[in-house]
């Protein structure tokens, strides 16, 4: 029979999942299907109900169920307990049991580009929301030589790093603080909003004290070479952009689910052919 999958969030009419998973269950030759479902805040338990009850094998989870989910499963694998927030379920028998593979995405898309093992850099995150809290706690598990977060709001970011007490090298900085010490960091992660579509012009930080060694990620995917990414290829400096860290969550999920290896360089042709590119 058919094994079905889904994406469940508000909106979801843009997501971009059910192309990349149909592809990988197409070309893997198995027999499923995924699916992209509108649910509304108020009508998560219902949704979790139908999800038992219609025997769905696996889901991702996002915007705005990320957090509250958790309170309707069997059971929270590690990977999500840390962060405090689900993106994927699986089937395991008759339990629901919930991951989180936002943070170990970002980092395979990150190891694609680096030359150093993550022990050796020193890194600057800006921004200190959900997808932040996911990079923070899976780069800090490898003992980073320093990760500072700097962001709009202090507070937030004082509390991420609470998220992993037992890392010691870490400073919470203003926006401003990081852009005058910027020349300090190998590797510079944005994981804020800003320069998002549509807002395409706005960046979130000057790159211009930043080292020619430097390298810049964006996980921002719309536009998919944002204001930042282009500033920092105008000062000859690597960059990695947003999709990577989309399509190795979503690889991920996929393994976890069926145990097949999807073909994660279409899995990204196919976002950026629907991204046109931008
Ligand atoms: P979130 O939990 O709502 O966090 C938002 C972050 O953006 C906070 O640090 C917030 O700062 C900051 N921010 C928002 N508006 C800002 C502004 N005008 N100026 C300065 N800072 C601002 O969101 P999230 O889930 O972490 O997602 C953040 C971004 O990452 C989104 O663009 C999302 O699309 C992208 N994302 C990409 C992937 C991927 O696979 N590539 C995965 C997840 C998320 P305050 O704390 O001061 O409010």
């Amino acid at each position: 029979m058919k094994k079905l999958y889904g994406v469940i969030g508000n909106p979801i009419a843009h997501s971009m999942s059910p192309d990349i998973h149909n592809a990988a269950l197409k070309d893997l030759g198995l027999d499923g299907h995924y699916h992209a479902f509108k649910v509304e805040e108020d009508s998560l338990e219902d949704a979790v109900k139908g999800i038992r009850a219609l025997g769905l094998q696996g889901i991702n989870v996002t915007v705005p169920h990320k957090v509250s989910i958790m309170d309707h499963l069997d059971h929270i694998d590690e990977s999500a307990k840390v962060l405090g927030a689900v993106n994927t379920v699986r089937r395991e028998g008759d339990k629901l049991v919930g991951y989180n593979t936002d943070g170990e995405g970002f980092v395979k898309s990150l190891m694609r580009i680096l030359d150093k093992p993550i022990s050796e850099l020193s890194f600057l995150m800006i921004g200190a929301g959900g997808a932040a809290r996911a990079i923070f706690t899976t780069i800090v598990r490898d003992n980073p030589e320093k990760f500072d977060i700097c962001n709009r709001t202090i507070e937030k970011a004082k509390q991420l790093t609470e998220s992993a007490p037992s890392f010691r090298n870490v400073e919470v900085l203003s926006i401003k603080e990081a852009e005058e010490r910027l020349e300090q960091y190998d590797v510079i992660i944005h994981t804020t909003s800003v320069g998002m579509y549509p807002n395409v012009e706005d960046i979130p930080l000057s790159l211009q004290r930043a080292e020619s060694s430097a390298v810049v990620c964006d996980i921002v995917y719309n536009p998919i070479q944002t204001s930042l990414l282009k500033e920092a290829k105008q000062k000859g400096l690597k960059t990695l952009d947003g999709v990577g860290m989309f399509v190795e969550q979503a690889a991920l999920s996929f393994r976890l689910w069926t145990g097949h290896e999807p073909d994660v360089e279409k899995m990204r042709s196919i976002v950026v052919g629907k991204l046109g590119g931008k």
